[in-house]
């Protein structure tokens, strides 16, 4: 399995996976144009695409999602409650194009199975993935303010953590955002801190190496060192070693061409 963080953050969220069968994008909250543009710096026909998977109606996830399913005929899978929101974003997709999916119940497509399963954020209905072939497993979270331990126990096992890592608390409640802002940002319907994050890991990992994208960063509450200090000092105390039990990295928020093999 390959996966590309072709970009992440408030500005836009994108990511690839392929597989033998499968080159999906989960979310397309850039320009089609851009994430064009992006697909071919790592090789991949934007024409050999197959589906997009949408986790929420927020604009930094859906942008170009309308422009590219008509563009390459893609399949678009949302949940009822997503298709419904996104429907002025997206505009019109053909209706055979149009996939709906229920949380908490696993689907196939191609070589792949998706657990899409319920996140805690201020949007209608919104959705991580668990999504696996026969051989590996990716787990992508983003854009949630608390994770239970369902979440966990479909996500353990992984070989590809893409967490969200999304503010460093101290910089948030220091930072230049209205009251109000901080609240939802840092509430259970918001996003993972940085320490949360920590923590959840903490959970999840289990010595073999596991890949882990610390992602969503904010550009004004977080930095990339912070995160990823966060979340090495937190494994570390407890026994978890870089590059033996987990290879860490943080998704850039520009467009980015380091594809990881799993
Ligand atoms: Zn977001
Ligand atoms: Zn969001």
């Amino acid at each position: 399995m390959k996966f590309c963080s072709i970009t992440s953050g408030s500005s836009g969220n994108c990511q690839y996976i392929e597989t033998e069968n499968a080159r999906i994008l989960v979310d397309a909250g850039l320009s089609g144009k851009a994430i064009e543009t992006n697909l071919k710096e790592i090789g991949v026909d934007p024409h050999s695409l197959d589906a997009i998977f949408v986790t929420h109606e927020h604009s930094d996830h859906i942008k170009g999602v309308g422009i590219l399913a008509r563009r390459y005929h893609l399949d678009v899978f949302a949940n009822g409650n997503t298709w419904l929101a996104m429907e002025n974003t997206v505009k019109q997709i053909e209706t055979s194009k149009q996939n709906c999916f229920v949380n908490g119940e696993a689907f196939f497509y191609k070589d792949l199975a998706i657990y899409p399963m319920s996140i805690f954020h201020d949007c209608v209905e919104g959705t991580g993935f668990v999504v696996e072939n026969q051989e590996k497993r990716i787990s992508l979270l983003t854009d949630t303010g608390w994770v239970n331990s369902k979440m966990l126990e479909k996500m353990s096992g992984s070989d590809l953590y893409y967490l969200e890592s999304n503010h460093d608390l101290q910089m948030l409640q220091n930072g230049p955002y209205p009251r109000r802002l901080k609240d939802r940002i840092a509430s259970n319907r918001g996003h993972l801190s940085n320490d949360h994050a920590a923590e959840i890991l903490g959970q999840l990992l289990s010595r073999k190496g596991e890949h882990v994208v610390l992602a969503h960063l904010s550009g004004e509450n977080n930095m990339p060192i912070i995160a990823s200090r966060t979340a090495r000092e937190y494994l570390e105390k407890r026994k978890f070693h870089e590059g033996i039990d987990f290879i860490l990295e943080v998704a850039k928020p520009k467009m980015n061409s380091n594809v990881i093999e799993i």
